[in-house]
């Protein structure tokens, strides 16, 4: 199989379905550059007005926030409550099962108590967690879809309960990664009482961005707490929360040969930190490296010895993209 890759950031082309480009550049390269054009000043300021418009007076809270102790969600906290009016935003962390990082629970804690807030944590049932996780393992190779819907839904569903009409989320990811072309403000799971907004939409969406606007407020990246450096990812500020998580992002290199470092790399060089040259070779040194704390902590939360783990990766493992090199790795034909 030939790979091809995107001429402006390097980013795999034709190995996932779906995936468009146009000339040789991937859709993600060409929406950042609609970007560009968006009057983001002018989306701000019919946030603004929007929320003093739309908070139930009648809620004890006037929005809901899902946060996991990230950057985006910390950014957005922030930026409604400094920028935008909100005064008591409720936060909504869902967990999963999985070890939480240091870093991670600390933040959490910071920024509730910086801006003295109310959160309500939300544990899944662990049961059917482990239920679901295991079967989207072994079935499909794509792991946290379960959890991935319950991060979207809790939030939503809480709002409701609470007559809460504003729901904010982070980046638009479909337009990030490509699959919508404009850049639109609401979710379309939005309806006629309660409003789903990115924040991602009304600010230019970047991970630079968020990390700088959440260390405003002191969060801290992995590395600021000297507490796990990361293998097969090349930055220590995104989804650092949980420790098992990062294997899902991992699973995608082998059906698809691509994974976080490539995902990271592709935006560091929209973001303007890389180099297209750079992050391909970034890409050739990290991607396929699965992290082994992270690997152990999915492994061991899930009961899932590492022959069986090993033995599911060999099936899904796409022969036309990868080779198994004598370590037992699987790597990229075309890059090894
Ligand atoms: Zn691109």
């Amino acid at each position: 199989m030939e790979i091809m890759k995107c001429k402006k950031c390097g980013f795999i082309l034709n190995t996932r379905p779906n995936f468009k480009s146009i000339d040789g550049v991937c859709m993600p390269c060409l929406n950042n550059e609609k970007k560009k054009i968006i009057d983001f000043e002018s989306r701000q300021k019919w946030l603004t007005q929007y929320v003093a418009e739309n908070i139930n007076s009648n809620s004890k809270w006037d929005c809901v926030v899902g946060v996991s102790g990230g950057k985006d969600s910390t950014a957005i906290v922030k930026r409604l409550i400094e920028n935008h009016g909100v005064k008591n935003p409720l936060l909504i962390n869902v967990t999963d099962e999985f070890t939480h990082s240091e870093a991670g629970m600390y933040n959490l804690k910071n920024l509730a108590l910086y801006y003295n807030l109310d959160t309500i944590t939300f544990r899944c049932e662990p049961k059917s967690f482990i239920k679901n996780t295991r079967k989207d393992f072994f079935e499909t190779l794509h792991p946290l879809k379960w959890i991935e819907q319950q991060l979207y839904e809790v939030p939503l569903e809480i709002a409701k309960k609470f007559g809460i009409n504003l729901v904010f989320y982070g980046e638009n990811s479909d337009f990030e990664y490509g699959g919508a072309s404009e850049l639109g403000i609401f979710h379309p799971a939005s309806d006629e009482k309660t409003k789903l907004i990115f924040l991602g939409a009304i600010y230019p969406y970047s991970n630079y961005d968020s990390l700088k606007v959440a260390k405003e407020i002191g969060w801290k990246t992995l590395g600021d707490c000297n507490e796990w450096y990361r293998q097969g990812s090349i930055d220590d500020f995104a989804q650092i929360d949980s420790i098992g998580y990062m294997v899902h992002h991992w699973c995608k290199f082998i059906k698809f040969g691509f994974q976080r470092v490539s995902d990271m790399a592709s935006r560091f060089v929209r973001e303007g930190y890389l180099s297209k040259e750079q992050a391909e070779e970034l890409i050739k040194e990290k991607d396929y490296i699965i992290d082994p704390k992270a690997k152990s902590d999915f492994c061991k939360i899930l009961n899932i010895s590492e022959r069986e783990f090993n033995e599911t990766v060999d099936k899904f493992a796409n022969n036309d993209l990868l080779i198994k090199d004598k370590n037992g790795n699987w790597r990229r034909k075309d890059l090894y």
